[in-house]
């Protein structure tokens, strides 16, 4: 018989699914807004749509289960905490809100979380056991991978490593809290520091790759094109980067690091002072050779970890 898992991202903006089969091809996609302002019972039931959408023609019996990813602190129940785009949401149980009306098991998971999960079983972490994974958008998510499983913490909230403090005066997160890692190298704090430099007459070529406001994607475009005020904010951030990851890896000590999200793009500009700055940090030499590598997937990658979570709780049950 064949068999298939169903991956849901729930993101601010869209709901998408995905059924893969057990090696993870796609063989149904859908996709829809959020409308999160509508409230958490028309969002649910918008899910179970998009969730129909890719069960369809397919008899109940071999899908195994359906994994789901939201953003912001959600526990192993699928409570969705304080979401920053899901306004509403306190309380409500994903796992007990899907598994009933869909009749298959449920399992949720914080999307930075479930990235990690992802590019462990399908992307650039394949193979490898202790593996950790940063994703450096709007804000910035990890996931860690220890000994082959994701791991969770007590109740599902570990791993959100850009809300580490890296200055206690520094600028405020988007979490409210000054100084994390997020506030310094984030999609955001990017734009804010290109801003604040051209605001004091700094020249640069950042506005002329700006369609509209200046954003990390412009001073990406500027620094690719050689603009030295775009190179020196992405180093800024790379170095901050890199110190937020030689903590990472004096809790951790992973094998591999892979950075993905949109501010990733930037590559080598903000990987490599990233990488000299984890250098500089390391308390020891045993430390040194832990690969800093671009993620695999991209934007697919939070649907990717929902449909390998599916696999690792349904095929971890079966065995
Ligand atoms: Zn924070």
């Amino acid at each position: 018989m064949q068999r298939w898992v169903i991956g849901v991202d729930l993101g601010g903006t869209q709901i998408r699914a995905l059924r893969t089969d057990l090696a993870g091809e796609k063989a149904a996609r859908a996709e829809q807004l959020t409308q999160a302002q509508q409230g958490p019972q028309a969002v649910l039931s918008r899910i179970l749509k998009t969730v129909r959408e890719v069960m369809e023609g397919v008899p109940q019996e071999e899908i195994m289960g359906l994994g789901i990813g939201a953003p912001g602190p959600i526990d192993s129940a699928g409570v969705v905490h304080d979401p920053p785009n899901l306004p509403g949401w306190p309380g409500i149980s994903l796992v007990e809100e899907l598994s009933g009306p869909l009749g298959l098991p449920v399992y949720a998971g914080n999307d930075a979380n479930l990235g990690a999960l992802a590019e462990h079983r399908f992307g650039a972490g394949v193979g490898v056991e202790h593996l950790v994974y940063l994703t450096v958008g709007t804000g910035i998510g990890g996931g860690v991978i220890s000994h082959g499983r994701m791991l969770t913490g007590w109740r599902g909230f570990a791993a959100e490593i850009g809300h580490q403090t890296l200055d206690p005066d520094g600028p405020l997160c988007g979490c409210g809290q000054p100084g994390h890692l997020e506030a310094f190298a984030s999609g955001p704090a990017i734009a804010r520091q290109a801003r604040l430099a051209l605001e004091q007459g700094r020249s640069s070529t950042i506005p002329e790759h700006a369609k509209g406001p200046v954003t990390a994607a412009s001073v990406a475009a500027a620094a690719m094109a050689g603009d030295a005020l775009a190179i020196e904010l992405l180093r800024q951030a790379g170095t901050y980067l890199g110190l937020g990851l030689a903590n990472v890896i004096h809790i951790l000590e992973p094998q591999r690091i892979l950075i993905g999200g949109g501010v990733s793009r930037a590559g080598e500009l903000l990987l490599g002072p990233a990488r000299a700055a984890v250098e500089q940090r390391l308390m020891s030499p045993v430390y040194r050779g832990i690969e800093i590598l671009p993620a695999a997937l991209g934007p697919d990658v939070g649907l990717m970890g929902a449909a390998a979570l599916a696999l690792q709780e349904t095929l971890g049950a079966a065995t």
